[in-house]
Formats: structure tokens, C-alpha cells, sequence
């Protein structure tokens, strides 16, 4: 911990502090500035008293105290320099190869499924998304097949090859998604629902953690935490955007968070550019964007009608356009030392 002392600190003041700091457990050094004094604690918090409360018992010496550490810890570069790489089946996330999850906002059909699992493996995709259980802002709104809808994407593996990506959205389910999912996502509506997080990261399965419609960088770091904390190493952050005042999209795709989660942390970082923008015709750049700042990987929405999805269908790709897309980002992939 650092702590600030106010300027013009009596010696008589400063010792209160540094005995203070002793009777707590850490060892202090002190570091004189011309304005100031600055005090560096050494020990641990996790079996010391916390001494965050410094400025509130003694308001008129100690202007700030400030960890040292970040809050975050086994998700952190710190504790992990080499990127680490999650293995999905034949697969691993985070290395060379560039994964694109390809597939439709909600399992509707067994057609509707199938075709478009046939289609995305045969432009390129690796895995497919699916969601069976969907989180949707209104109860009168199409709610997802259930365990329907997950037997349909299991059938999808089986005759494509297709690691199956779906969301996890209760607790009460961990073990049914688990039983037919490659990945578990959790959305960004339950990013810090930490009982669920918990749940989905006992399953072992590895976790696709989406970002809050709301959330900073740093609760979604800490969100991710759980996920290494409960004994699951393998975590991939999913950047969807987050909500502002701009309503050209329906989200804003924050592609600041792929160098940033990469500096912070050493877990993969995957976009999604249909619930980040909303809009189908602003995936091909968002994901041409992704690719060229380092992604690991792509989550897009891919439906054979889009015009007559029964969710999202104003944000999901054309087989065709999907095609096109992967088309054009294999020679941008290889241009930054991904392959496809
Ligand atoms: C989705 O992937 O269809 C979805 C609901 O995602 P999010 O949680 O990011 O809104
Ligand atoms: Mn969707």
C-alpha cells in the first residue's frame, strides 16, 4: 500500500502514522518529497487488517491511500506472462490460429441450424454459436428452445466437426449446458452474477465471459477472477459492447479492451461485433478492426434469413455475407501472423 500524508505534516503526526502502520502488521518506508511524505506498507493484506482505512481514522494526516497490487490477481499478466491458450476439443484459443465462432443468435430449427452449421464450417469457422436459453429484455419475447435446442447443436457437432459455443443463464442448469457445450458463455447480463460464474467455472468446461452492458475493465477482470479462483484455468474475455449516449449503434464496440485485457491479463480476448454495433451491415468492419488489433477471436451471428430470425435479426450476417467476410479477413489475418 502507498500512503500520502498531506503536506506540512507534523514529525509528531508522521510517527502517529508509522506506529499505526507497524500495530497493523506492515513495515513501512518512508520517502521524502519536498510537498510531502509518502509511505510505502509491506505485507499482506489477505492476513492483516486492511489499511485502506488509514484516511478515515486520521482525516488530517493522510490524505490517500492506494494498493500497490492490482485487485485482480491470478488473471493478471503479472501472475501469468505467457499468453495462456484454452483448448476447445482439436482446438486451442489464444495462439497462432485466429478462431471464428460463427452461428445464429438462438437455436431455432433443426433446418435452420444445420444449414448454417454446413455453411459457417464451410467458409472457415471452427466453432459454432448457438443460444438455446436466451436472456431477452421482454417475458413475451421468444425465450429459446431449452434442452431442445442444445440436443440440436450436439446433432450440428456431430455431423460438422463444430465446437459448440452456448450460454449458461442459471445456476440450476451448470450441469445440462456443461453436459452439451465445448464452451459456456455467460452474457453480459449476468457477467457479475458471481453464484453463476462459480457454477459455470465448476463444470470445468471453459468460459466465454461477455462484458456488462455497464461494466469497467477492471469488474470485468475481477469477474473473471472467479472463474480462475474456482480452480477453472480456462477463461476468454468477449468484448460486446457497452452502453452509451450513441444511438447510430445499439451498443458501443470498445476495441480499446483487446490491447488492454492483453496488457492486464494473460486469458484470450474474443470481439463480438453483433451485439457490439447491432447492425449487420458494421460487422465486416468491426471484425476486419478486431483482427488487426490482435483478437483471438470472433463471435458473430450468422442466420440463413436474417429477416426472419426470431431474435437479433437485425444484427445477424447472410450465409453469403459471411462467406465474403472470412474471404476477406484471411489475407488481413496472415498480414498480422494469424492464420484462419
Ligand atoms: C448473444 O450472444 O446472443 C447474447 C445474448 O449476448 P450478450 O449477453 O452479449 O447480450
Ligand atoms: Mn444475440
Amino acid at each position: 500500500m502507498i500512503i500520502v500524508l498531506k503536506p506540512g505534516i507534523a514529525r509528531k503526526q508522521e510517527t502517529t502514522i508509522l506506529r499505526e502502520i507497524r500495530k497493523r502488521g506492515y513495515k513501512p518506508h518512508v520517502m521524502r518529497g519536498v510537498a510531502r511524505i509518502v509511505i510505502g506498507a509491506i505485507g499482506d493484506e489477505l492476513t492483516h487488517q486492511s489499511l485502506e482505512t488509514l484516511a478515515m481514522v486520521f482525516p488530517e494526516i493522510v490524505e490517500s491511500v492506494m494498493p500497490v497490487q492490482k485487485r485482480y490477481k491470478l488473471v493478471s499478466r503479472e501472475a501469468h506472462p505467457e499468453n495462456s491458450e484454452v483448448p476447445v476439443r482439436e482446438h486451442f484459443i489464444g495462439g497462432r490460429r485466429l478462431h471464428v465462432m460463427a452461428g445464429p443468435c438462438s437455436v431455432e430449427s433443426e433446418r435452420q441450424l444445420l444449414t448454417t452449421a454446413v455453411a459457417v464450417k464451410a467458409a472457415g469457422a471452427t466453432m459454432l454459436r448457438g443460444g438455446a436459453f436466451k436472456p431477452r429484455t421482454s417475458p413475451y419475447e421468444f425465450q429459446g428452445l431449452g434442452e431442445k435446442g442444445l440436443k440440436l447443436l450436439a446433432k450440428a457437432r456431430r455431423e460438422t466437426g463444430l465446437a459448440v459455443i452456448t450460454e449458461l443463464l442459471s445456476e440450476n442448469h451448470a450441469e445440462m449446458i456443461a453436459e452439451y457445450a465445448d464452451i459456456i458463455q455467460i452474457g453480459a447480463r449476468n457477467a457479475q452474477n458471481f453464484q453463476l460464474l462459480i457454477a459455470a467455472a465448476k463444470t470445468g468446461k471453459p468460459i466465454l465471459l461477455k462484458r456488462g452492458l455497464s461494466m469497467k475493465i477492471e469488474e470485468w477482470l475481477l469477474a473473471g477472477e472467479y472463474v480462475l479462483a474456482n480452480e477453472n484455468a480456462n477463461l476468454m474475455f468477449c468484448e460486446r459492447g457497452i452502453r452509451t449516449f450513441e444511438t447510430y449503434t445499439r451498443n458501443t464496440l470498445d476495441l480499446a479492451t483487446i490491447p488492454i485485457i492483453k496488457n492486464e491479463s494473460h486469458s484470450p480476448i474474443v470481439i463480438d461485433p453483433s451485439q457490439g454495433a447491432g447492425r449487420a451491415d458494421l460487422v465486416k468492419a468491426l471484425c476486419k478492426g478486431a483482427v488487426a488489433m490482435g483478437a483471438d477471436a470472433l463471435l458473430i451471428e450468422v442466420h440463413p434469413n436474417p429477416a426472419e430470425a426470431w431474435s437479433d435479426g437485425q444484427q445477424q450476417v447472410s450465409l453469403e455475407v459471411f462467406a465474403q467476410l472470412m474471404a476477406e479477413l484471411r489475407p488481413l489475418a496472415e498480414a498480422v501472423g494469424r492464420t484462419m
